[in-house]
């Protein structure tokens, strides 16, 4: 066979000793095809460490990945653009990767003698093509301004990192193996970007899970995002997306995990449970609501499509891991069992192109702007028959009013520096612009509207 090496698994996942053969794969599929910067290198065997051996590893795992979405998203689907996606595997010195609608992005850092590429690891390299994935699906979350409906966008990227793993029967097998076949347990799949964690960890050791970048398997139980602190160590959420998509991210894992026993045992059973999940996931993501609590509208539209698609197959494995962990209130499951839809979760059609917008006020003084409103997409607000997250103690939780989430989102963002001001200031527009921004002012006539710009792998820094 004519083939390449690649990593199976992030490059300092515990078990993946080494490379493996895998055939010459191709980037080339129709609407969703990927466009590597620079010249390709003779499809071969490359040792590791080589630039040639990263860029065979790179086109293998987002190979692996577009190939299991295209089995589930709907026909036809293409990148935001229309065009094919560039792939840039080391855009300069970062410990960081993004999306931002035109490209994927890698960088390469050294810590303590290793230079680490973001663009080696499977897991960094298919949680980007995540969100342009989810971004093809769903382009009006992009400028959301909700902290929950970014961290979606998160957790939505460490999900198309886990199903593409688990695209492996190797990988599968290991697991199950290692898991007492329980995958909702600690696990080379649950465990994500483990060489980037331990990159960070050297300089921040609180920054991120003790084993990994981010851990499937965790407790985290649902909380209101506009009540949680700016920032936290990795043991407790925050208002980060990247800290609070581990909530969802946990419950998804759970409930595939619950799908993947309804099935049966064996790495058959989960190869199958994992496709109807992703498709049930993309069934909920075209449907749900983009309100402030957007976690319970993918909850509901996850049973909702189970219903439609599976005859309920799967509700007591979903019902069980978003109930459990708050995500999804008691009585709102109860109200889908009992037929009773909340609006948005089983519903095709009504697709606004752009959510309400918003006036939020802002002091720009404060964060040493000229700018007293700016205008944002503001989530949905609540009806009688939405969906709702638990509360801590009884009950379900109202979700926070449009004014209050983007609020909430806006100042977030200003507080971390995520902010490009450039278009406000001239000076700052000769000042480099920061790795950190991931969203920008656009001025519109007398009016300034926040944009984002991209999404990153994990918090700036
Ligand atoms: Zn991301």
């Amino acid at each position: 066979m004519r083939g390449i090496t690649a990593w199976e698994d992030d490059p300092l996942s515990s078990s993946a000793a080494a490379p493996v053969e895998r055939p010459v794969p191709d980037l080339s599929h129709p609407g969703l095809g990927l466009s590597v910067v620079g010249r390709q290198p003779a499809a071969q065997t490359y040792p590791r460490g080589t630039a040639g051996f990263r860029y065979w590893s790179a086109a293998d795992s987002l190979a692996r990945a577009v190939g299991y979405w295209r089995r589930v998203v709907p026909g036809g689907l293409r990148w935001h653009t229309g065009r094919p996606l560039v792939v840039d595997l080391d855009a300069g010195n970062d410990l960081n990767a993004y999306y931002d609608r035109q490209e994927l992005c890698f960088f390469h850092a050294e810590v303590r003698g290793v230079t680490v590429y973001s663009g080696e690891s499977p897991d960094v390299l298919c949680h980007e093509l995540g969100h342009a994935l989810l971004d093809a699906i769903r382009p009006q979350i992009w400028n959301a301004a909700s902290i929950e409906v970014a961290s979606f966008h998160e957790s939505f990227g460490d999900i198309s990192a886990i199903l593409s793993a688990l695209e492996l029967r190797s990988l599968r097998d290991d697991v199950l193996a290692n898991t007492g076949g329980r995958l909702a347990r600690s696990s080379r799949v649950s465990r994500l970007a483990e060489q980037l964690g331990w990159a960070i960890r050297q300089s921040h050791p609180d920054a991120v899970d003790a084993d990994c970048l981010r851990n499937a398997v965790n407790s985290f139980f649902y909380r209101q995002p506009e009540s949680l602190p700016p920032m936290a160590p990795a043991s407790a959420l925050s208002s980060e997306p990247h800290s609070f998509s581990r909530v969802f991210t946990a419950a998804w894992l759970e409930s595939l995990a619950g799908m993947a026993e309804a099935r049966g045992t064996g790495a058959g059973a989960l190869a199958s449970a994992a496709l109807d999940a992703g498709r049930l996931l993309v069934a909920a993501v075209g449907t749900a609501r983009i309100a402030s609590n957007y976690y319970a509208q993918i909850a509901a539209g996850l049973l909702a499509a189970d219903e439609r698609l599976m005859g309920g197959e799967f509700r007591a494995a979903i019902r069980r891991a978003f109930v459990g962990r708050g995500i999804l209130a008691m009585s709102s499951a109860a109200a889908i069992a009992a037929g009773t839809k909340p609006r948005g979760a089983g519903q095709r059609g009504r697709r606004p192109d752009r959510l309400p917008t918003i006036d939020v006020p802002v002091d720009g003084r404060a964060y040493g702007l000229r700018l007293r409103r700016l205008l944002v997409e503001a989530p949905l607000g609540a009806t009688r028959w939405s969906a709702s997250s638990a509360a801590l103690d009884l009950g379900p939780l109202a979700p926070a009013t449009p004014d209050r989430a983007s609020r909430a989102f806006v100042e977030d963002l200003l507080r971390r520096g995520r902010v490009d001001t450039a278009s406000l200031d001239r000076r700052a527009a000769d000042m480099p612009r920061g790795g950190r921004t991931t969203h920008v002012l656009v001025r519109e006539g007398r009016r300034v509207r926040l944009a984002r710009r991209l999404v990153h792998a994990r918090p700036g820094a």
